[in-house]
C-alpha cells in the first residue's frame, strides 16, 4: 500500500531547528553575527532593524518557523513516498512525484524561495550562512528536495553578473517561485574537465543575440523555466578550453528538449536530464569568455556549500534514526546501544556530523563577509570614498576570500565523504533491517552517496585546495587560533596537542614541497607533481583535522559538553594525523612506480 501523501501524516509539535541542540548552538552561540549583519542591514535610520541583536532574532525566527516546522511537519513525512514514486518523462515532459509537487507548493507558499535575493525583487536578502542552515535542514528532511531549494545560486548568479534588464525580467519570478533554473554544465566527455565543453553559443549579428546547439548532461531539473548554459562561444582557434567558454540565460522554448530522465540510486525525486540544444535563442550574461573562469567558478563554489549543507542535513537524518533504532531494538537481553561498539559508532557519527557542521559554518561566515565587503568597496568606489579606508576594506575581504577559497572545497570534500560514511554506519546499526526499504536508512544512504559526486566529486575538491595548501594557506588561516589563550589550562592544554599536528602539517607539507624526480627528457630535477597528487587527500585530511579542532575548542568556551566532544575529537585527530603524516613522509612512490603490476599484473 502506498504510504500517506497527505496533510494527515503531519507532526504537529516536531521541528527540525529546536530538537537540532548543534544546529541552534551554531546559529546562536558561534556565528559571529555582528559584522555580518552591520553589513548586510546597514543597521541604524534606514535600516528594517534597531539593532544587530533584533535581525539575528528575525533570521533565527525564520529557520524555526517555518523552516524547521515545515521540513519536519510536511516535508519529511513525504520523503519516503518522494523516494518511491520518483520522477517519469513521457513525450518530452518531465513529471515530478506528488509529494514532490506539494513540497514545492509549501515552499513557495511560505516565501522561502527567493532567500538570499534582493528585497527589491521580493527576496529575502539574508545571509548565505542562514540560507545554508536553511538548507541543511531542508535536506534533513528530503535529500532530493534540496536539488531545487539549492538552486536559488541560479537567481543569484544572476542578480551578480548579468544586465540590470535580465534581473529585472528573471529575478521576481525566482522569488515568487514561478521560475525554477537548472545549472547546465556536463557534456558526455566533459565531466570534472569543463575546459572540454563542445556545446557552441554562436553570435547571430541579424538578430543580436547568440543560438545555441549541444548536448549536455546530467543536468539537475534541466526541465526548469530558466537555464544557466555554458558554451563555446568564441574561436577554439584563438581561445582554446575555458577561455572559449561564457555563460548564456537561455529560456525553455520548443528548441530545447529533454531526451530522458536517468534511472538513478538516490534523490530518486529529482530530475536528472539529457537536454539537446537545437539553434536555441541565448542571452549572454556578463563578459564572453568569462563564463566558466569567473561566473560558474562563483555559482559552483555557492553550490559546494549547498552540497555540504545537504551533506551535514543527509547525516543528522541518519544519526536520528540510527540513535533511535539503537535504543529500542534488544538482543541478549538488552537494548544494542548498551554495547560500547555500537557506542561507539554512535558517538562517531555524532562527533562526525558536528565536525562537518563546524567546517560549514566557519566556511559560509568567511563566504558571506567576503562577497558583503566586496559589495561595500563596490560602492564606497561609487562614492569616492578616502584610500585608507578601502585599503582597510580591501585588506580584510581579501583575508575573508582567501579563507573561503580554501574552506569551500575542504567543506564540500570533508562533508561529503563524512556524509557517506554515516549513513553506511547507520545502516549497520540497524543490522538486516537497515538493509529493507521499510527503514529509512537505506534511502538515506543512498541518497547520501551523490554528495562526492556532484559540483566536483571529492579528487576534484582536493586538487583545488591542494595548491593552496602546500603554500601555507592553513597555516595562515590557523595562525591566530594556536596563539590564542583559550581560558583555561584544560583547553589551552588541548590547543597544545593541536599545534604540534598543525606542525606536523607543516612538516608534511615541506617533505611534499622538497620531492623531485628526474625528468627522462632532459634529466633536470623537476618537482614531483605525481606524489602531490598521490598523497593530496592524507594532506587535505590533516588540515580539516587541524582547522576542525581549533574550532572545537573555541566551541569548548562555550559549553560544557563541547569540553568533552573537543577532548574526544582531539584525542582521536592526533593518532590520524601522525599516522597520515608518517604515511606522507615515506616517500613511498610504489602506486606510481608499479600501477601496472599492482593492478593487473598476474602471480
Ligand atoms: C545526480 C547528478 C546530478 C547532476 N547535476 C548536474 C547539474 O545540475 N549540472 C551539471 O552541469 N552537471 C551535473 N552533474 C554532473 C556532475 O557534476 C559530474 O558527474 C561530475 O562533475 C563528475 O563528472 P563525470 O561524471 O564526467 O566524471 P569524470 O570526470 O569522468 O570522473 C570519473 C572519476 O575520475 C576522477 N577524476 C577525474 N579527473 C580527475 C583528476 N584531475 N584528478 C583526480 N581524479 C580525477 C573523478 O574524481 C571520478 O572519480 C550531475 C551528476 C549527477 C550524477
Amino acid at each position: 500500500m502506498p504510504p500517506p501523501l497527505e496533510e494527515d501524516i503531519h507532526l504537529p509539535d516536531a521541528n527540525f531547528y529546536t530538537d537540532n541542540d548543534d544546529l541552534k548552538f551554531h546559529m546562536e552561540k558561534m556565528v559571529e553575527w555582528q559584522p555580518i549583519v552591520e553589513l548586510k542591514e546597514g543597521i541604524g535610520a534606514d535600516s528594517t532593524y534597531e539593532s544587530v541583536e533584533e535581525a539575528v532574532q528575525t533570521y533565527l525566527e525564520l529557520l524555526e518557523d517555518p523552516v524547521g516546522s515545515l521540513a519536519a511537519e510536511r516535508i519529511a513525512p513525504r520523503a519516503e513516498a518522494v523516494d518511491r514514486e520518483g520522477c517519469r518523462c513521457v513525450d518530452g515532459q518531465v513529471i515530478l512525484p506528488e509529494p514532490t509537487k506539494l513540497n514545492l507548493k509549501d515552499l513557495i507558499e511560505a516565501d522561502l524561495m527567493g532567500m538570499t535575493l534582493p528585497v527589491e525583487f521580493g527576496g529575502l536578502n539574508l545571509p548565505s550562512t542562514i540560507y545554508t542552515a536553511a538548507t541543511e535542514i531542508i535536506s534533513r528532511a528530503d535529500g532530493s528536495l534540496m536539488n531545487f531549494f539549492g538552486l536559488q545560486g541560479i537567481g543569484e548568479t544572476i542578480n551578480l553578473f548579468a544586465s540590470d534588464e535580465l534581473r529585472d525580467k528573471y529575478l521576481p519570478g525566482f522569488c515568487s517561485g514561478d521560475f525554477t533554473g537548472a545549472m547546465v554544465l556536463t557534456e558526455p566527455d566533459a565531466g570534472s574537465d569543463l575546459t572540454a565543453i563542445q556545446t557552441r553559443a554562436v553570435f547571430e549579428e541579424n538578430h543580436n543575440h547568440f543560438h545555441i546547439t549541444g548536448t549536455k548532461r546530467f543536468i539537475t531539473n534541466g526541465c526548469g523555466e530558466v537555464l544557466l548554459v555554458l558554451a563555446r562561444s568564441e574561436d577554439p582557434g584563438k581561445y582554446s578550453g575555458g577561455r572559449g567558454l561564457s555563460l548564456f540565460v537561455v529560456e525553455k522554448d520548443e528548441s530545447v528538449s529533454v531526451r530522458r530522465i536517468e534511472e538513478k540510486l538516490g534523490i530518486h525525486g529529482s530530475p536528472t536530464c539529457e537536454i539537446y540544444f537545437n539553434s536555441t535563442p541565448a542571452v549572454l550574461v556578463g563578459q564572453r569568455g568569462r563564463g566558466l573562469t569567473r561566473y560558474i567558478n562563483w555559482l559552483m563554489n555557492a553550490a559546494r556549500v549547498g552540497v555540504a549543507a545537504q551533506a551535514v542535513g543527509i547525516a543528522q537524518a541518519a544519526f536520528r534514526e540510527a540513535t533511535q533504532y539503537a535504543e529500542q531494538r534488544e538482543q541478549f537481553g538488552q537494548a544494542i546501544a548498551k554495547f560500547p561498539a555500537v557506542q561507539d559508532m554512535l558517538v562517531r557519527m555524532r562527533i562526525k556530523i558536528e565536525s562537518a557542521r563546524s567546517l560549514l559554518y566557519a566556511t559560509t561566515q568567511a563566504v558571506d563577509l567576503e562577497m558583503l565587503l566586496t559589495e561595500k568597496l563596490e560602492s564606497e568606489r561609487t562614492r569616492n570614498a578616502a584610500e585608507p579606508q578601502s585599503k582597510e576594506l580591501r585588506s580584510r575581504r581579501d583575508r575573508y576570500g582567501k579563507v573561503a577559497d580554501v574552506l569551500t572545497p575542504l567543506c564540500k570534500y570533508y562533508a561529503a565523504e563524512e556524509c557517506i560514511a554515516i549513513t553506511s554506519d547507520a545502516v549497520q546499526v540497524h543490522g538486516g533491517n537497515g538493509y529493507m526499504k521499510d527503514y529509512p536508512v537505506e534511502r538515506l544512504y543512498r541518497d547520501a552517496r551523490i554528495t562526492s559526486i556532484y559540483e566536483g566529486t571529492s579528487q576534484l575538491q582536493i586538487d583545488r585546495v591542494i595548491p593552496k595548501i602546500l603554500t601555507g594557506a592553513i597555516d595562515a588561516a590557523t595562525e591566530a587560533m594556536s596563539g590564542k589563550d583559550y581560558g583555561d589550562d584544560e583547553l589551552n592544554h588541548l590547543r597544545d596537542t593541536v599545534n604540534e599536528s598543525r606542525a606536523a602539517l607543516g612538516a608534511a607539507v615541506s617533505f611534499v614541497n622538497q620531492q623531485t624526480v628526474t625528468n627522462p627528457e632532459t634529466s633536470l630535477q623537476e618537482k614531483d607533481t605525481q606524489y602531490r597528487n598521490l598523497v593530496a587527500r592524507m594532506i587535505s585530511d590533516i588540515a580539516v583535522d587541524v582547522y576542525v579542532s581549533y574550532l572545537f575548542i573555541a566551541q569548548a568556551q562555550r559549553s560544557q559538553r563541547k569540553r568533552l566532544v573537543a577532548a574526544k575529537f582531539i584525542r582521536d585527530m592526533s593518532a590520524r594525523v601522525e599516522m597520515n603524516r608518517r604515511q606522507i613522509m615515506t616517500g613511498d612512490r610504489s602506486v606510481i612506480d608499479h600501477f601496472d603490476a599492482l593492478v593487473s599484473g598476474s602471480n
